[in-house]
């Protein structure tokens, strides 16, 4: 893994709330001068190795929760409408729910990512 992956990768893992790529920009700034480009390079690195996801509605990184890095997984991911907070969510059986699913256009659902919101019990 380069350097700067690592650092972006730590950034993520020392913040239990899910990071948007500024707040990532900045705590990564403070260890070493970069770039915001690879800083953005980095980023995209770690999701195409499947080591954290983006959740396309909060826009912000969370690092993955299995430890078997070998292959990338669909995440589905469970964002607080109030918080913010984000968990990954046990994959298996969303895939098998989609694949049993028709719709119009044959999806085939191999690849997927998919956001569920909702409230977690802090702010019920
Ligand atoms: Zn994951
Ligand atoms: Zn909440």
């Amino acid at each position: 893994m380069k350097h700067n992956d690592d650092l972006v990768l730590n950034v993520i893992k020392a913040n239990a709330k899910p990071l948007t790529a500024y707040e990532i920009l900045s705590k990564v700034q403070k260890v070493k001068k970069i770039q915001p480009m690879s800083v953005y390079r980095s980023l995209k690195n770690l999701q195409t190795q499947g080591k954290i996801h983006k959740s396309n509605q909060s826009k912000s990184f969370l690092l993955c929760n299995e430890n078997d890095h070998e292959h990338v997984h669909n995440p589905v991911l469970v964002i607080c409408n109030d918080c913010g907070k984000t968990e990954e969510l046990e994959v298996n059986s969303f895939s098998k729910l989609l694949a049993n699913l028709k719709t119009k256009a044959q999806f085939q659902f191999q690849n997927f990512q998919m956001e569920v919101s909702s409230t977690c019990k802090g702010c019920n």
